[in-house]
């Protein structure tokens, strides 16, 4: 008989770990945004239909962490979510079109899972750089609104303030390694939704001998 597979779950260490990797990056953020003047306040557009997918083992089981912590109303409310937004995505693909759908997370325009966002959720917006491990420099301008205000206030948009993500990315990188270890050569790669990552359960790993 096949052992069953093993759930993935963040040790104490690498969710504080992770939870400070969080923090730096919302700290980062605010700096630059401040010093930018851009603000989501008011905002006609809401990113948080933007068609993203995720990576990582690691935001995945602390994602569950948060959806764990949920009243099971709450939870059983946006399982059902990400159910519909799973349907709606296959049909935009499927029609050649970039999906535009309500996170099953955002509840009447607010977070329901704040404290444990993705990474992107909380990176979206302003200017970024980052340096590739083959040595490439790749440079993000920020979201439509942060380009509109640097275009009124800055002659050349490199001149605008930005985050250099390098070193919050590369500990990222880090507590992945950690968290998968020896087992990371029985580690699928992670390219999901939100929505997938809910519907699918918490993350978990095939054991030897083990089918799922
Ligand atoms: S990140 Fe930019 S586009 Fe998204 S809500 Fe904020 S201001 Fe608007
Ligand atoms: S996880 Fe929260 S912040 Fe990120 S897209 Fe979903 S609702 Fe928006």
């Amino acid at each position: 008989m096949n052992a069953p597979c093993r759930e993935l779950t963040l040790p104490d260490e690498l969710t504080r770990a992770l939870a400070a990797i969080y923090e730096a990056m919302e700290e980062g953020y605010d700096q630059v945004a401040r010093e930018i003047g851009l603000t989501c306040q008011g905002c006609p557009d809401n990113c948080c239909d933007s068609y993203f997918l995720h990576h990582t083992y690691s935001e995945w089981a602390y994602l569950w962490q948060g959806l764990r912590a949920l009243e099971p109303e709450q939870r059983s409310r946006i399982e059902h979510r990400a159910v519909e937004y799973q349907k709606k995505c296959r049909q935009a693909l499927a029609a050649g079109k970039r999906p535009q759908i309500m996170c099953p997370l955002n509840i009447d325009g607010l977070c329901a899972l704040y404290s444990h966002r993705m990474l992107v959720c909380r990176m979206h917006g302003i200017p970024a750089t980052m340096t590739r491990p083959d040595g490439q420099s790749m440079r993000f301008p920020g979201c439509f609104r942060c380009q509109e205000i640097v275009e009124t206030k800055y002659s050349q948009p490199d001149q605008a303030p930005c985050m250099d993500r390098t070193d919050l990315f590369r500990q990222m990188v880090g507590v992945e390694s950690r968290l998968l270890g020896e087992k990371r050569h029985l580690a699928p790669r992670v390219k999901m939704t939100i929505a997938d990552m809910i519907v699918q359960g918490p993350p978990s790993l095939p054991v030897p001998h083990c089918q799922r």
